[in-house]
């Protein structure tokens, strides 16, 4: 092994996106990543050697120690010992397409709803088999769904029953809710898949301002039936996050109906974030932390902490209430 600053996604990880690939997904920091790998992807024609040849190059940067600008600032880079003799991925994220059954008022999707819910998109199950056939994956990372909306994704279920078959330990499926899926069930029950399921609110009318679609009961009803689907030794599989939205969900009457919906329903861990662009202007415009949002944020942590919920805080609210190194 040779020591050296890189990361695990650009040693072993893809990110399929809607007509290329990149490197990975992470964008929130100073850098911006977006390190495309293959311009133009269609889903047809992967070549294994031609793709690995393409990450060598970024590899060996970092062996020389050029970082790629892009990467500026992400918490994944890691000086350590890298295995670069040996050709596998263990990292996927699929976001290749763009469908969804929500309409949040702070997805990139809203600038033309129509548009990205009839945006073609290729299909990844003959490259996944490719994959599998040629013992190309290996058992120890992760593969992540965000895109759209992955239950209504027509080859959803063949991924997630081909990823468990091939005996991928770690699955992280980004969800609306709305449609409940057997596939995500099955992942749960087999203790190798994780929901993250997008609330953003505790009441009706709230769900409906954010969602812009009436499924509010719809969603806790699948909340709660995921959540039961959990084993008795592991809790932490079903997640509901919730998007600070300033001047829309930021107070604590919503938070407080939030907690109690998720305790009702038996979820056990919680995810907390704040709308990225609202935060991206705070930061380039140098602006002030707004001092109730980061009231709002430590309130959370504490009544987490009061009620035992298990806290994941993604980039954007570690920011509100840390220094992190953000763009
Ligand atoms: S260092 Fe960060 S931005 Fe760069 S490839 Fe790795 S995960 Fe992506
Ligand atoms: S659930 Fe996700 S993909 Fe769907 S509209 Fe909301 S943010 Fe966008």
């Amino acid at each position: 092994m040779r020591e050296y600053t890189s990361c695990h996604w650009i040693q072993h990880g893809l990110s399929f996106e809607n007509d290329h690939i990149e490197m990975c997904c992470l964008c929130c920091h100073k850098g911006g990543g977006r390190l495309y790998i293959k311009d133009k992807y269609n889903g047809k024609g992967l070549k294994w050697d031609e793709l690995f040849k393409l990450k060598d190059k970024f590899i060996e940067d970092n062996r020389n120690g050029i970082i790629d600008p892009r990467c500026e600032g992400c918490f994944n880079l890691v000086h350590r010992g890298w295995d670069d003799d040996e050709k596998y991925i263990n990292y996927i994220h699929f976001n290749h397409w763009t469908h969804c059954n929500s309409d949040c008022i702070y997805c990139y999707t809203k600038w033309d709803k129509k548009a990205f819910n009839s945006r073609p998109h290729y299909k990844v199950m003959p490259m996944l088999k490719e994959l599998f056939k040629k013992k190309l994956f290996r058992p120890g990372g992760e593969v992540t769904f965000a895109g759209g909306e992955p239950t209504i994704l027509n080859e959803f279920d063949d991924i997630v029953n081909c990823l468990l078959k091939n005996g991928v330990e770690r699955i992280t499926v980004h969800s609306s809710g709305i449609k409940y899926s057997k596939a995500i069930e099955k992942g749960i029950k087999e203790q190798k898949l994780s929901v993250c399921l997008s609330a953003d609110c505790g009441s009706r009318d709230t769900y409906k301002a954010v969602k812009r679609v009436d499924k509010f009961e719809k969603f806790w009803q699948n909340v709660e039936k995921y959540a039961n689907s959990q084993p008795d030794d592991n809790k932490l599989l079903v997640e509901t996050k919730f998007i600070i939205i300033p001047g829309v969900n930021d107070n604590k009457e919503e938070i407080e109906k939030w907690l109690s919906l998720n305790l009702a329903c038996g979820i056990k861990s919680i995810v907390v974030d704040i709308e990225n662009d609202y935060c991206k202007e705070l930061r380039q415009e140098n602006k002030e932390k707004p001092a109730h949002l980061v009231e709002l944020c430590n309130y959370i942590v504490k009544r987490a902490k009061e009620l035992d919920f298990n806290l994941v805080d993604y980039n954007n609210f570690r920011y509100l209430i840390t220094e992190y190194n953000l763009a």
